[in-house]
């Protein structure tokens, strides 16, 4: 096993830094580590635990400048849009010190005068997190601030590509008061950690944001120790324009949804379905926009669409664009490549492909880069068909001015999130996640603490009348 990662800049291909892989006996310390300090953090007060979280969030606000920099060298996002996810992410932190003070329990009449039914809730202990490369900080955030405020201690692998963003930000919950045990990383490949958290009898829950497979690995590992699973997996988002749709608030909600993060977000739109009437009025004025943005290092002011994360990823968004034309899809815009295989860099022009169809793999699987298929459809049934024709479950959107089909498409989407005209559905207070194969559990909102609790049932009998 090597014992070092050398993190690049996805725009330039230059080495950042190297950070050091723990050895499989330093990961097995620092389980133990976290599952003896559980004792003490479940023990402190909600409140206290709520100050601290508060106090973590401000010393990232302190902190964003350098942090977003860090987020842009190593991811690739624009500047804008990592300062963008420190703000998402310190969100979510913001939201469970709150949270954390309403962690309520109830009683239930009883069937006996002499008994009394108590019900509580308490932290369910160790949590192990695997985050992706995509939001590197605010995908960790969304797991450790609700572990936290429910009093679990917390042990994160960020991605082998973008482990500093995380790194920084556990050093500040340090810096802030947070015990040292509560909130601790490991750095290592995916496939050498996994196993490790989930043969941890120590670990009680996994919570993963990553891509389908390894999700169900994962699912998989954790059934001999029967841990707890959250799972925010792959996506492959439909949206659907119907024919009294406002274009203009389409086409630039699109543009956000789509090209955000060069494509690289499990709730990025994958499949455009436009009802055909004003299919021409929309791949007109979306290719017309699509055009004017810019291509480059994100560090550079006026950047738009940073590079593909890495080889990988290139080589499979540009299959799928290659695979789509050679069945009869058309290129409206885009199709350019700026890449230097040796010094390690990919960036992919915004691309518009037309009269896709569900031969091509595009509209098949997730494509995870900045390329937007368009078909058309004649009637909302069929769009729904088209829509829900897919084993994922994440995000879909559809833009409609009409109550009525903007609440039949809701009742017949089948997806976790769904925006009706809007692009930007996310917000730590509200649950995030997937049905299908796109995942298990809900991340934000009330609803995000509770796969960090368990439920205890106290029944007291022989009470006196
Ligand atoms: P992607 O293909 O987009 O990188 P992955 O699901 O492979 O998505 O990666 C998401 C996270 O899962 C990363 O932190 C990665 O290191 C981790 N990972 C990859 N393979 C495994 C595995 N077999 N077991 C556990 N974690 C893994």
């Amino acid at each position: 096993m090597s014992t070092s990662i050398e993190v690049r800049n996805p725009a330039t291909g230059e080495r950042i830094q190297e950070v050091n892989v723990q050895t499989t006996e330093e990961i097995q310390t620092a389980i133990e580590k976290g599952h003896k300090e559980f004792k003490k953090w479940s023990k402190i007060n909600a409140h206290e635990r709520s100050r601290l979280l508060q106090e973590w969030s401000q010393r990232i606000q302190e902190n964003k400048e350098e942090i977003a920099k860090v987020m842009t060298m190593e991811n690739g996002k624009p500047l804008s849009e990592s300062l963008g996810e420190v703000n998402y992410a310190t969100s979510y932190i913001d939201w469970y010190a709150g949270e954390a003070l309403r962690v309520y329990g109830r009683t239930v009449p009883a069937a006996a005068e002499s008994k009394r039914i108590v019900i509580s809730r308490q932290p369910i202990g160790l949590v192990a997190a695997i985050t992706p490369w995509n939001f590197p900080a605010a995908m960790m955030t969304r797991k450790a601030a609700p572990a936290l405020a429910a009093g679990c201690t917390f042990i994160v692998k960020p991605a082998e590509d973008t482990p500093l963003t995380t790194m920084t930000l556990v050093k500040l919950a340090h810096e802030a008061g947070i015990p040292k045990d509560a909130i601790q990383y490991v750095n290592g490949k995916g496939s050498v950690v996994g196993p490790l958290f989930t043969e941890s009898k120590l670990i009680r829950k996994i919570t993963f944001t990553g891509s389908t497979p390894v999700g169900k690995s994962l699912i998989k590992g954790s059934a001999d120790t029967v841990k707890h699973v959250t799972m925010e997996l792959g996506g492959h988002a439909p949206l659907i324009i119907a024919e009294d749709a406002d274009i203009d608030l389409a086409v630039n909600q699109t543009i956000f949804s789509k090209y955000r993060n060069a494509g690289q977000t499990c709730v990025c739109v994958n499949r455009i379905l436009v009802h055909e009437s004003v299919e021409d009025e929309f791949a007109e004025k979306f290719t017309k926009a699509v055009a004017k943005l810019s291509v480059g290092n994100g560090l550079d002011e006026g950047t738009d669409i940073g590079p593909i994360i890495n080889e990988k990823g290139f080589d499979k968004v540009v299959a799928q664009v290659n695979d789509a034309i050679e069945k009869g899809a058309e290129v409206l815009t885009g199709n350019e490549y700026v890449v230097d295989r040796e010094k390690g860099y990919y960036f992919i022009h915004p691309t518009v492909l037309r009269n896709v169809d569900a031969s091509m793999e595009i509209m098949q699987e997730e494509t995870f880069g900045p390329v937007a298929p368009i078909t058309s459809f004649k009637t909302l049934e069929e769009a729904i068909e088209i829509a829900n024709n897919t084993p994922y479950g994440l995000a879909a959107y559809f833009f409609t001015e009409n109550y009525k089909t903007g609440m039949y498409l809701h009742d017949h989407l089948d997806f976790g999130i769904i925006g009706w005209n809007d692009g930007a559905p996310s917000a730590a207070h509200a649950p995030f996640g997937g049905m299908k194969d796109s995942g298990l559990g809900r991340e934000g909102g009330t609803e995000g603490i509770e796969p960090y609790l368990e439920t205890k049932y106290l029944s007291v009998g022989n009470l006196l009348d």
